[in-house]
């Protein structure tokens, strides 16, 4: 389980999900962009790992790698791989349009 990974409970990590949360302004992201507000007052919101701790380890204090989820969005994201496949895939989708 992801939790129980004792780097969740170091104070670096509780000091980096604080100032990515305010980099953030405390909304999801991923509602951002489909222009939906989930904040900290009609969500639970997490700091989610883009390169992921596991595979990434050197990443995970790195505040670029750290983006603000909210519950349902991060659930949505861990949930499957293909999801994951998909979802790196839009990302390369997306820098290609906005700077195409
Ligand atoms: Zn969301």
């Amino acid at each position: 389980m992801k939790e129980a990974n004792p780097f969740y409970s170091s104070p670096e990590w509780k000091k980096l999900r604080l100032e990515a949360l305010a980099r953030d302004n405390y909304e999801c992201v991923w509602c951002r962009e489909e222009g939906k507000l989930s904040n900290k007052v009609n969500a639970v919101l997490e700091v989610d790992h883009i390169l992921e701790l596991d595979d990434y380890p050197e990443h995970a204090l790195d505040l670029d790698n750290l983006r603000t989820l909210c519950k349902a969005c991060h659930n949505k994201r861990h949930g499957r791989f293909q999801f994951r496949e998909k979802d790196r895939k839009k990302i390369a989708f997306r820098e290609d349009e906005w700077w195409g």
